[in-house]
């Protein structure tokens, strides 16, 4: 890791400085705080690592709250798949709680703003109330129904509460100051009137709190210490401040706002309601399609939870907003599954050899390590045969001394087998190659000791045995937009950039030993990339996601 990991980060230097002031190391407590309306994506990982983080960092409880205000788009479902992505990512909450757990001690705290003459039942439409809230450089205008008696808005508030009144008629506001320099200071909404069913308390309420309102009131209920956010969030944070006045008791804690700057990835949109875009409109297979950054679309590809957590911890936090190229993610999980996922041999795009001076009928089994990085994995056998496949782009009829793969006349090792030589090729009607007749060496046999078995050629190819072949689906993916930021163009909307070539589906061939592979087990094809077993996958076909390509390292050295 670097030396910027090892250093704090910037929200760690403030619990610190918080700390170093005396404040309560037994005190401290985070949150992390999901709007239950969509999955979880990798910018969210981020907040994630930051909140529990922290709370490894200082041994202090986080818990993981459910924000869910607005039952027009919130689901259980979600909230389910939001807790088995931070459970995937290897954090344990201490309470799960729910804003909507809170909503009477929310509406008893809304009577005492009203009875203290800090709050209003205004009767305005919404196109009304926008316009008297004037601009940045103008002060707002009052509403008319601002000087309403406590008790006439006590008696529209509790209307509103018992369904009495119609969604749009009436909404509660925080009587503030309309002619404040902070716009949302400008008697902000705190309820609205909805007809709607909510997950959790059915239809036990039909006014709804807005989401500042709700907030730092459940920070404070939760006693959290310190309520970490998106830079969004920034010019709230008065307005968060004054909610937590009318109500803190000066011998709890009183949770603080701090603000980070959004993480976005490149090639992809970081944003619920466009991810839920791409479902609806079936741009996608689901939240969890692999080409999806959603955590569980994520862990579909084949990606790890510590090459999120790394990726996370390696971007940091930062106070201003950036693009972080998703290769970055990539490497972070290329460098995981080098250490972790057992080799084996598969051929993409197949061109069949003939060893001809190889017997008919005859099949060995070869010693092949599983992982060259984990002595501890171990090895395994895999099939040899006279019939084998190779990639086509690995072979060509003649080229220059700089391709060290399988040209006629040349030599190639195949990896844990033979040396072979490439004698003549067949071709089809149009020219296209269709077969190979090779020769191989019987002394080269690879680990059987031989000086021929020493013997170095410059290329090694993979390769798998016809007859014995395992055939299954392979999805490759490809960057789901072909703009490196497609959420950020005035004049065209991001689905515009859809990439039509984001998924190839292909048959590939397979060692036959993997035919008992498990869902969600990962592997290196070798020299191809990191695959994992698809939940799609059924006992007679197994479907294969290439999580990432191998940066083909062999190639790039042979081809010098
Ligand atoms: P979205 O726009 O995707 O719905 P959101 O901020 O509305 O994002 P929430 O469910 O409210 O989603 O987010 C939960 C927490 O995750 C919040 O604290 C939010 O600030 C944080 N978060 C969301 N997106 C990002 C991101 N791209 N980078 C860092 N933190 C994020
Ligand atoms: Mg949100």
């Amino acid at each position: 890791m670097s030396e910027g990991n090892k250093s704090l980060n910037f929200i760690e230097h403030i619990v610190e400085e918080d700390l170093a002031n005396g404040y309560p190391k037994k005190q401290l407590r985070f949150r992390f705080p999901p709007e239950p309306n969509g999955y979880l994506h990798i910018g969210h990982a981020s907040s994630i690592c930051l909140n529990f983080g922290l709370g490894l960092r200082y041994n202090a409880p986080v818990n993981l709250r459910f924000d869910d205000t607005n039952p027009v788009k919130e689901e259980k479902e979600y909230v389910d798949a939001i807790k088995s992505d931070v459970e995937w990512l290897g954090y344990e909450w201490d309470i799960e709680c729910y804003a909507s757990d809170y909503f009477q001690q929310l509406y008893d705290w809304a009577i005492l703003l009203i009875k203290q003459g800090k709050a209003y039942v205004d009767s305005q439409t919404s196109e009304e109330m926008a316009k008297q809230k004037g601009t940045p450089t103008e002060p707002g205008v009052n509403s008319p129904f601002r000087d309403r008696s406590v008790e006439e808005n006590l008696e529209l508030f509790q209307g509103m509460k018992q369904g009495d009144f119609p969604e749009g008629s009436h909404v509660l506001r925080a009587k503030i100051d309309m002619s404040a320099s902070n716009m949302l200071m400008r008697d902000p909404l705190m309820y609205r009137v909805l007809h709607k069913a909510h997950h959790r308390t059915d239809t036990d309420w039909c006014i709804y709190p807005m989401y500042d309102w709700t907030h730092g009131e459940s920070d404070y209920i939760e006693q959290v210490s310190h309520s970490l956010c998106t830079l969004e969030f920034a010019s709230h944070r008065e307005l968060y401040d004054w909610f937590l006045d009318q109500v803190v008791d000066p011998k709890k804690v009183r949770p603080k706002q701090r603000e980070f700057a959004r993480r976005n990835l490149s090639h992809t949109v970081v944003s619920k309601r466009k991810l839920l875009q791409l479902v609806e409109n079936n741009m996608v297979n689901g939240w969890d399609d692999p080409r999806m950054p959603t955590i569980s679309g994520l862990r579909r590809r084949g990606y790890t939870p510590e090459s999120i957590r790394n990726f996370a911890d390696t971007v940091g936090i930062a106070k201003r907003e950036n693009l972080v190229d998703v290769s970055l993610l990539e490497f972070h999980v290329r460098e995981h599954l080098n250490k972790i996922a057992p080799r084996v041999m598969g051929v993409l795009n197949p061109i069949k050899v003939v060893i001809t001076n190889y017997p008919e009928g005859n099949t060995e089994w070869l010693k092949a390590e599983n992982n060259p990085e984990d002595e501890a994995a171990g090895s395994r056998e895999v099939p040899f045969s006279r019939e084998l496949y190779i990639e086509q782009e690995d072979f060509k009829e003649e080229a220059n001394r700089k391709f060290f793969r399988l040209k006629l006349g040349g030599e190639v090792r195949l990896k844990n087998a033979y040396i072979i030589k490439a004698e003549s090729c067949s071709k089809d009607a149009q020219g296209n190659i269709t077969e190979i007749q090779c020769t191989y060496d019987p002394k080269s046999k690879s680990g059987s000791g031989t000086e021929e078995s020493l013997r170095k050629v410059k290329g090694t190819l993979h390769w798998v045995s016809v007859p014995h072949a395992l055939s299954a689906e392979v999805r490759l993916y490809d960057r789901l937009f072909t703009d490196e930021s497609p959420d950020t163009h005035k004049d065209k909307d991001f689905m515009d950039f859809i990439n039509p070539d984001s998924l190839r589906i292909i048959t590939g061939f397979l060692e036959p030993g993997l035919k008992d592979a498990k869902i969600g087990e990962r592997f290196q094809f070798q020299r191809l990339g990191y695959f994992t077993v698809d939940p799609d996958s059924t006992p007679g076909k197994l479907v294969f996601n290439r999580t990432v390509p191998l940066r083909d390292t062999w190639a790039k050295i042979q081809e010098k």
